[in-house]
């Protein structure tokens, strides 16, 4: 150390060292203004004295516990530190001065330096901080500063941290040494932070560049992303989704989004299939039961974590998109969602008993299940600050939809009837029953059709063969 810029790049250094210490011979070597800022800063703090010490006396350069010995004459204590070849001799405190490097200072202040916003808070204390989050190179980023990422223990930091792996888009910064890659892209402050002007400077413009690059975190094919307003929030968004396409809309904008440029492979993708579960649940997934074990949950989440991802990539609105629904396993979405009316029921039903059927004066056909509305419930509480916008309540509601049997493809154009078409009417004129064979194959079809437009599981008849009785699961009016 005999440079001003050393001191601060062995704070990097020592910062991932389990005892993160400078001893005051060592501070003697370093440009004393620079080391009075990082006191200044708080970045260096005197902390308890050392116990042990370099023998002075012999030249061996041994280290020896410190003994603090009475000084009858001055009253005092005075350390000393033993040679076994010389006998020791006395040493002056000031020698044993020693100062610690704090990291939540550091972490304050490279969030300062970053102009990050958000609630920062500490994952794990003197290892683990969420600094706050920003927009970087288009997209909302969740900062983190993680120290001692290399340490023995290192693995398990990320364990304790969901926060990261729940996070759209995490950043990680380190002092010195980053993490093996591929969780999350990780930079080292010791290449982007400076002294400037009496303040930490971090290098904003590298770290974008750099994650403009970035392809860990995102699809290797380019995204069409969706042009939003800096104060667009999720729930402003809905997404209608068809057999191919996406269609978007957010205030005035509309735009159609195809499996390339969402990323995805076709209909067989993972993040399709799990995004058409949210849009047939109308923005919730449903409960995921206490049966499904351990390693298919942890599968699932981390399926909805790729999803947030995702969706943070096309759409760059801040916060979080999927939320956790308490209790249950499940998510919902802050944007709205839902299949479009001309392949299915905008909303999945739980049960084929929650359904309502009914015949309107027209002919057509009214379908109506029970859902929970989710709404948007802004300044719900002083204290939060960035999330107050993004909070959200739910009222029960229930979703009707009116169709001509041409819609549900149980008519011909000219709006005839089909044979299944027949059979729903005949039930629907019959309270829900009808009279026919176990294998009635247009009774069959017409199951599997409904099944298919409700997005429901199972059959939506019964059969009492006792009777050569059929009836309805669902309600009939
Ligand atoms: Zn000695």
């Amino acid at each position: 150390m005999r440079t001003m810029d050393d001191l601060l790049r062995e704070v990097w250094s020592r910062a991932e060292w389990e005892e993160a210490v400078f001893s005051a011979e060592e501070i003697e070597w370093a440009d004393p203004e620079q080391f009075k800022l990082l006191c200044h800063l708080g970045f260096l703090k005197e902390t308890e004295r050392a116990t042990w010490a370099q023998c002075e006396t012999c030249g061996d350069g041994h280290a020896e516990e410190v003994v603090w010995i009475h000084n009858k004459a001055t009253g005092n204590s005075e350390p000393f530190v033993p040679c076994p070849a010389t006998g020791g001799a006395r040493v002056s405190p000031d020698r044993l001065r020693r100062w610690a490097i704090i990291l939540d200072a550091v972490a304050k202040a490279t969030r300062h330096a970053l102009g990050l916003t958000g609630n920062d808070c500490v994952l794990v204390p003197g290892r683990v901080w969420f600094l706050g989050r920003r927009q970087i190179a288009g997209r909302y980023r969740d900062i983190f500063f993680l120290a001692g990422a290399i340490r023995e223990d290192g693995y398990q930091l990320w364990d304790r941290c969901r926060q990261i792996e729940d996070a759209p888009a995490p950043v990680i910064l380190v002092p010195d040494q980053a993490p093996s890659p591929g969780r999350a892209p990780a930079f080292r402050l010791a290449e982007l932070a400076i002294l400037d002007d009496g303040r930490l400077s971090v290098d904003l413009e590298y770290l974008a560049d750099a994650l403009r690059q970035d392809r860990s975190a995102a699809p290797a094919k380019t995204l069409t992303s969706f042009q939003v307003p800096p104060d667009a929030t999720w729930a402003e968004l809905r997404l209608v989704v068809g057999e191919h396409t996406i269609v978007a809309r957010l205030r005035n904008q509309e735009q159609e989004f195809g499996f390339e440029d969402l990323g995805l492979s076709g209909p067989e993708d993972r993040l399709w299939q799990l995004l058409c579960v949210f849009a047939h649940g109308g923005g919730r997934t449903p409960a995921v039961p206490s049966s499904v074990s351990e390693k298919n949950a942890v599968n699932f989440r981390k399926q909805v974590s790729n999803l947030r991802q995702r969706l943070t990539a096309v759409f760059a609105i801040e916060g979080d998109p999927l939320v956790p629904l308490r209790g249950t396993g499940g998510y919902r979405s802050l944007f709205q969602i839902n299949m479009d009316r001309r392949s299915g029921f905008p909303v999945q039903p739980e049960r084929w008993e929650d359904c309502q059927f009914a015949i309107l004066p027209d002919g057509r056909i009214a379908i109506s299940i029970p859902t929970r509305e989710i709404f948007a419930a802004p300044n719900i509480s002083r204290e939060t600050s960035s999330r107050t916008a993004q909070a959200v309540a739910e009222r029960p509601s229930l979703r009707t939809e009116e169709y001509d049997l041409r819609a549900l493809d149980l008519a011909d154009p000219m709006g005839r009837p089909t044979a299944e078409g027949r059979v729903l009417l005949e039930f629907l004129r019959n309270g829900g029953k009808l009279t026919r064979r176990g294998d009635d194959m247009d009774i069959l079809r017409l199951g599997r059709r409904l099944e298919a437009w409700m997005g429901a599981t199972g059959s939506p008849f019964q059969f009492a063969p006792s009777r050569t009785l059929w009836s309805t699961r669902f309600e009939t009016r």
